[in-house]
């Protein structure tokens, strides 16, 4: 269905705020337009981005800071980004990281199964979007997705059932 996106994410941001005080990580959201109609699957995208802020999180030492930036880019596409400062990836790293139980050799593996990205791409691209990240070693992680706005670009099908969410690849993952 349509949904705000701004309204959407900053529920999904809400179950961070502690883990953000606990390790006074400045935590952000940076969304000029308060309102961003979006067609999408509310389930999956949750997954996305929740598995977003916490590998954030989870790579970023206390002190630092995640944002995450929501912008309309063009008339029809909108662009989600987050952001952290924490240990980041090296090029060769950031080839692999959209790759199934992929997880860089400096990340903490216990914590994870390196699922979280490449079930993430699969989800953006049933919603006609893209997925991609930029890093740097110990300076800065972002990803960034961009959506189209709208709902020309879906099939009847689609639109129909708000309900990919039954898709059993979904069912079948805890992010
Ligand atoms: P899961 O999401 O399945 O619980 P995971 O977080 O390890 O496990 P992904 O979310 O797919 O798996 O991330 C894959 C790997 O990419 C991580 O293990 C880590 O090495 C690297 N990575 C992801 N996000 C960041 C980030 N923000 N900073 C640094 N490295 C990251
Ligand atoms: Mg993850």
């Amino acid at each position: 269905g349509e949904h705000n996106l701004v309204a959407f994410v900053k529920d999904i941001m809400a179950a961070f705020e502690r883990i953000a005080s606990k390790h006074k990580i400045d935590f952000q959201l940076i969304a000029p337009e308060p309102e961003i109609m979006v067609w999408f699957d509310a389930t999956m995208l949750d997954k996305v981005i929740f598995n977003l802020l916490s590998n954030a999180f989870k790579f970023t030492p206390d002190k630092g800071r995640v944002y995450l930036y929501i912008k309309t880019i063009a008339p029809d596409q909108v662009q989600i980004t987050v952001e952290d400062n924490g240990i980041g990836m090296t090029e060769s790293e950031v080839a692999h990281v959209f790759e199934v139980f992929y997880q860089a050799e400096n990340s903490y593996k216990t914590l994870g199964t390196g699922l979280g990205l490449a079930l993430s791409k699969e989800l953006i691209s049933l919603h006609k979007g893209t997925i991609s990240v930029r890093s740097q070693p110990n300076k800065e992680t972002a990803f960034t997705i961009e959506l189209p706005l709208g709902n020309k670009h879906f099939q009847d099908e689609e639109l129909r059932t708000e309900q990919v969410e039954d898709f059993a690849m979904v069912q079948n993952f805890e992010l």
